[in-house]
């Protein structure tokens, strides 16, 4: 599989679309959901260009995984959901792929809180 630069996060990071951005370094941006799930809906992407987690995990240089793992700490923080620092605690939701119901391939995580979660999956589902 070949990045599609026409995806949405590619046209965010080359500004042609606006976001609502909570975050930005070198090598990483992040932006607030358009369809919040919970109080607190954040996507942070790395601004190289990896498909998915799998990819993103093989062919990202260390400064890059590293920028982008204490960004995702740095937003969680920023909320005030971080348990760390006294906050209610969060979720971190990678898609990926088919399966994993991936629907824009641009590598992101989801960082969700401000509200309880429930169980991460349903018995039901398996
Ligand atoms: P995923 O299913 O993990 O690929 O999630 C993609 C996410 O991108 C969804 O939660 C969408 O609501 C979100 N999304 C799509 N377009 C935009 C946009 N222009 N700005 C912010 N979030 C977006």
């Amino acid at each position: 599989m070949t990045y599609d630069d026409n995806n949405v996060f590619a046209k965010i990071l080359r500004g042609e679309i606006p976001s609502d951005k909570v975050l930005e370094n070198e090598h990483v941006l992040a932006f607030r959901d358009i369809s919040q799930q919970a109080p607190t809906h954040v996507l942070v992407i790395p601004k190289g260009k990896y498909i998915s987690f799998d990819d993103f995990a093989a062919n990202a240089s260390e400064a890059e995984i590293v920028a982008f793992i204490r960004a995702a700490g740095q937003v969680a923080s920023d909320e005030g959901i971080a348990p760390s620092g006294g906050g209610a605690g969060f979720r971190i939701i990678a898609n990926a792929g088919e399966n994993g119901v991936q629907e824009v391939p641009h590598f992101h995580l989801h960082v969700i809180g401000g509200r309880w979660l429930g169980r991460m999956l349903k018995k039901a589902d398996a």
